[in-house]
Parts: C-alpha cells; structure tokens; sequence
C-alpha cells in the first residue's frame, strides 16, 4: 500500500519537533547549567558531602545535566502544536476499526515530592470514533510527560488528557503500574511499594463489558 505523503510530511514534522534541541533531546538552552551547577554543589556542601573527594568532584556538574535531561519535558510549552501534529500523523477510522486498541509499554520519571525515580508499565486502550493513531506514538506521548516531575495520578491523566485531545475517541482508558523508590527508600522502606492507577472514560466508564475486556488484558499483562 503506498502512503499517503500528507502522512509521511505530518510524521517527520512531529519527529523533527520532538526531536528538536531543547525539547526531548537532552541540550535545554534555556537551562542556565552553570547556576544549577553550582546550586546543587552547595545543597551537596549542606549535606556534609565533601567535594573534594575524587568521587564526587564532578558530581554537581553530572547531577545538573541529568535533571536537565530528565525534565526536558517542560520544554513542551505549546502543547496546542504538539497535539495539532499528532492529530495530523494520524488516520482515518473506517467501520473496520471500532474496536479496541491496546498499546503498551513502560515508563519512567521522577515523583514530584521527592525527586526520585519511579518507574513500570502502562496500557493505554481506546476506542476509535474518527481517527486512529500509530502504535508508535503512544510512547511518544507517555515520553513528553514522563520527563517531568510527576506523580503516577497525573501522569496517568496528562497521558488521557492529551490522547483524548489528539483522537477525541468513544472511549479511552490509561492503566499504570509502577514502583516508587521514594517508598522503598525512605518513610515506610516497603520493598513491595508497587502502585496502581487507572484512568476511565467514555465507553470504559460506561460500559461494563467494555471494561472487563480492558482489566482482563491490565490483569494478564499488567502485572507480568
Ligand atoms: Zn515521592
């Protein structure tokens, strides 16, 4: 099947914006690196951490650069082009695809409270009215969320928000699953501090079947 070049033109523009320096690639010139260089070297120096030691002497500058990286997602001010473009990477939903779509994978970020990871698996399950959207781009979108500071709650409904925006489908459900090393590390230190949040809409709210159908797929793969 040859593709349609409006398609091809409406990929390569989502990727080059995704893509470009400054948003999920990890340089942010708007990041002043210096200053938040030498902010995290007093935190250190307030810690009692001695940075002469060769094994921390370079630490400020590599703690910098990764929060950098792993919050280049607020780099997505205009989030009205980013969903403009997926909308346009996406295709048309004949009478062949009413059914449910299952798209899958994992993810990670850092808890909004105590700057550390958490991490798992998400499904993602609609319903197509109009459009459906490459399995692909799923994980794309989870990305531009996860590089934030979050916490599995609204990182489970930016995910739907922004689905729900692109693809305005009849239904549409986010599951994810994931450990939160703030809860094994400190406060109550459970070793099994796995968490689970689902977020329903449309016909997973409304139609039971419907949502036996998508906790039985969360039930099999979910927790494997
Ligand atoms: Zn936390």
């Amino acid at each position: 099947m040859k593709k349609d070049p409006h398609l091809i033109d409406a990929n390569s523009q989502l990727e080059a914006l995704l893509n470009a320096p400054g948003t999920l690639a990890t340089q942010r010139p708007s990041v002043d690196h210096a200053q938040l260089e030498h902010h995290l070297g007093e935190a250190l120096k307030l810690l009692y951490v001695d940075l002469e030691n060769e094994n921390v002497v370079d630490t400020p500058r590599r703690w910098a650069s990764s929060l950098i990286a792993m919050t280049s997602g607020y780099d997505f001010v205009d989030f009205k082009k980013l969903t403009t473009l997926f909308r346009k990477a996406c295709t048309a939903a004949d009478e062949n695809c009413q059914n449910m779509v299952v798209i899958g994978g994992t993810y990670k970020t850092l808890c909004a409270h105590h700057i550390l990871p958490f991490f798992g698996h998400f499904i993602v399950g609609y319903i197509p009215e109009h459009m459906i959207i490459g399995a692909s781009k799923i994980p794309r979108i989870v990305e531009v969320h996860m590089r934030r500071l979050q916490s599995q709650e609204h990182l489970a409904h930016d995910v739907a928000d922004t689905i729900a925006t692109i693809l305005e489908p009849r239904g549409l459900a986010v599951w994810m699953g994931g450990t939160h090393l703030c809860m094994v590390m400190r406060g109550v230190e459970q070793e099994s501090s796995f968490m689970e949040t689902n977020v329903l809409r449309g016909a997973f709210l409304n139609d039971e079947r419907t949502r036996q159908e998508f906790m039985s797929i969360v039930n099999r793969r979910g927790s494997s």
